[in-house]
């Protein structure tokens, strides 16, 4: 114990005796400390006050934190854990200097990140910190305070459960309902089932710029129409009943500002799993279903559009597409057939979002220009071959049209936000008979060949770092900007750096041998070996990542416009 307190007052010492030196005298400080049960790691030491922030860990050893055992039993208890303790962090973080130690925020969604990790031994934090400065000399005093008092406040704040507000009550609950909610995850997948959304869900948020939940006084919770209802007993005594929405196309009609879109954004983000009192915590996809949308101007490499679109004026082959600035619908067809190559087989579209001509086309029009001068297929044509060929279900709003009706196996009416099955009635209304759905099918829908990145595909020219996050919406690449303002799936920007990191990972991968499809499973597979930390090359401290899906990685990559294909 001694040994211990001597070195804390080494760092504190160095410190003191550092104040008013120049900025650059702060890389000695690099190395190990402790103050009682935290360890505290200066990994990396910032150049200038200016420069991005410092690296440093907080770590307590399990003998210490004593974080119940039971709780923390394998990788998905850790995540949800870690994401508790993280949490826990953000509150204390209110008595320390915000401007100085950066934990990172989370959103509404559980997810795997940098920020906590739990292993076999201990907890810890990796915190960014910046070293404090007046203009480029050093304010020892304070930096002292910040690295041998504040940092090991926090730690203990956040780890050690006798400094939580709600004790090991909170992590309990909050690990169990992370059990349920992949439990219920698992089950929806065996029940044939692509979403489920529970009564009494609040899908509406507080604002357009806002992940937090309306106002329950203002929100109309979610209600099953009696047909759809489907319950589920969970293994922890939990009892869910909410609406299933089957395999199948399954469309969301109503009048404008029903609540479609609202309930295709809740499935949208239903992919991941949100906090108790999100209101959300029972909206559960398919976790590779996918948001497809049209994106003008995009650049396409390589996808085979020719279900979609074919016989262009200019001969183009559509089986290997590329272009530099998509249209409405070619960027709908492509950003549909890329999440279906990484394996989406639940697609979700919103007309608010996509290309009219790519959905449908009305008799009149089918007879004015015959089919062989109109390139594109709609999709209203290939949903069922979909389906039927490649598994692929597709969930739709369509408020406009009635063109879907004779392809869907339920059409939900939203009434002031109360879903309807209206299916008998869409149907009798088309003359269709449930049991025959009439399906065009000229076999065009099929798997297409594997996309191969060249070995230096992803080698952009400069040797700097070369793939960063810019915000949520986009990552430089080398010279490069990659777009990913329409890929509405990415939670936050610490999302997005862990996607620009997949991109590094990626480039690694690339031999001109490995497909798309290939090296993606390659990641997924390693994540779930090594964690998140496996993302980064820097294992000390990995920085603040958030484990990206596949389909947020391919989207990114699909969206390099210097993407080069084996031919
Ligand atoms: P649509 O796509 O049918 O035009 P939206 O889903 O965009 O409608 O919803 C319109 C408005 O209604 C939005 O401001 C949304 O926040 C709100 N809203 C949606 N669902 C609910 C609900 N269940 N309760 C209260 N307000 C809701
Ligand atoms: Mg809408």
């Amino acid at each position: 114990m001694a040994g211990m307190s001597s070195q804390r007052s080494n760092l504190a010492d160095t410190l003191h005796g550092l104040d008013g030196r120049s900025y650059g005298n702060l890389k000695q400080i690099r190395g190990r400390y402790r103050f009682g049960p935290v360890t505290l790691f200066v990994n990396r030491v910032q150049a200038d006050p200016f420069a991005s922030p410092s690296k440093v860990r907080v770590r307590i050893e399990h003998a210490d934190a004593k974080l119940p055992p039971e709780l923390i039993t394998d990788r998905q208890d850790r995540i949800a854990a870690a994401d508790y303790l993280l949490r826990a962090g953000n509150t204390a973080l209110g008595r320390f200097d915000r401007k100085a130690i950066i934990l990172g925020r989370p959103g509404q969604e559980v997810l795997e990140r940098t920020n906590v990790r739990i292993d076999d031994a201990g907890v810890e934090a990796r915190l960014l910190v910046n070293l404090p400065a007046r203009g480029r000399r050093i304010l020892g005093h304070r930096a002292a305070d910040l690295l041998t008092r504040d940092l090991p406040d926090l730690a203990r704040a956040m780890f050690l459960c006798e400094k939580w507000s709600d004790g090991i009550d909170g992590l309990r609950q909050h690990v169990q309902l992370h059990r349920d909610q992949l439990e219920l995850r698992d089950h929806l997948g065996e029940a044939g089932l692509v979403g489920f959304i529970a009564n009494g869900a609040i899908l509406p948020r507080s604002a357009g710029d806002s992940d937090e939940p309306m106002n329950p006084e203002q929100a109309v919770p979610f209600a099953s129409p009696p047909e759809l209802e489907h319950t589920v007993e969970l293994s922890s005594g939990r009892s869910l009943t909410g609406m299933g929405i089957p395999r199948g196309v399954t469309v969301i009609v109503g009048g404008g500002y029903h609540g479609k879109s609202t309930i295709l954004r809740a499935l949208e983000r239903g992919v991941h799993l949100h906090i108790a009192g999100d209101g959300r915590e029972w909206v559960i996809t398919d976790p590779g279903a996918t948001a497809i949308r049209a994106e003008d101007g995009r650049a396409v490499t390589g996808d085979d559009i020719s279900p979609f679109i074919a016989n262009l004026p200019s001969g183009t082959d559509t089986r290997t597409f590329s272009t530099t600035n998509a249209s409405g619908s070619t960027s709908q067809a492509a950003n549909l057939v890329e999440a279906i190559e990484v394996g989406a087989r639940t697609l979700l579209i919103d007309e608010d979002t996509s290309a009219t001509n790519f959905m449908i086309r009305d008799s009149r029009m089918r007879a004015l220009i015959p089919a062989e001068r109109e390139p594109i297929t709609p999709f209203v044509d290939r949903v069922r071959p979909l389906l039927d060929r490649r598994g692929v279900s597709t969930v739709l709003v369509a408020g406009g049209s009635s063109a879907f009706f004779e392809v869907a196996d339920h059409v939900i009416a939203l009434d002031a936000y109360v879903p309807h099955d209206v299916t008998k009635q869409a149907h009798e209304l088309v003359g269709v008979d449930p049991d025959a759905l009439t399906v065009t099918d000229d076999g065009s829908v099929r798997q297409p060949a594997l996309r191969i990145p060249t070995a230096k595909a992803l080698r952009p020219a400069s040797k700097t770092k070369s793939a960063r996050a810019k915000g949520t919406d986009r990552i430089q690449f080398g010279r490069a900007f990659i777009d990913l303002l329409a890929v509405s799936q990415i939670v936050d920007a610490q999302q997005t750096a862990g996607v620009a990191e997949a991109l590094e990972y990626l480039a690694e991968i690339f031999d001109g041998r490995t497909a798309i499809t290939e090296a993606l499973a390659e990641i997924d597979e390693m994540l779930d070996e090594q964690g998140i930390d496996g993302l980064t090359g820097h294992r000390d401290h990995p920085g603040h990542i958030t484990r990206p899906r596949a389909q947020e990685i391919a989207s990114a990559l699909n969206r390099y416009r210097e993407l080069l294909l084996v031919e």
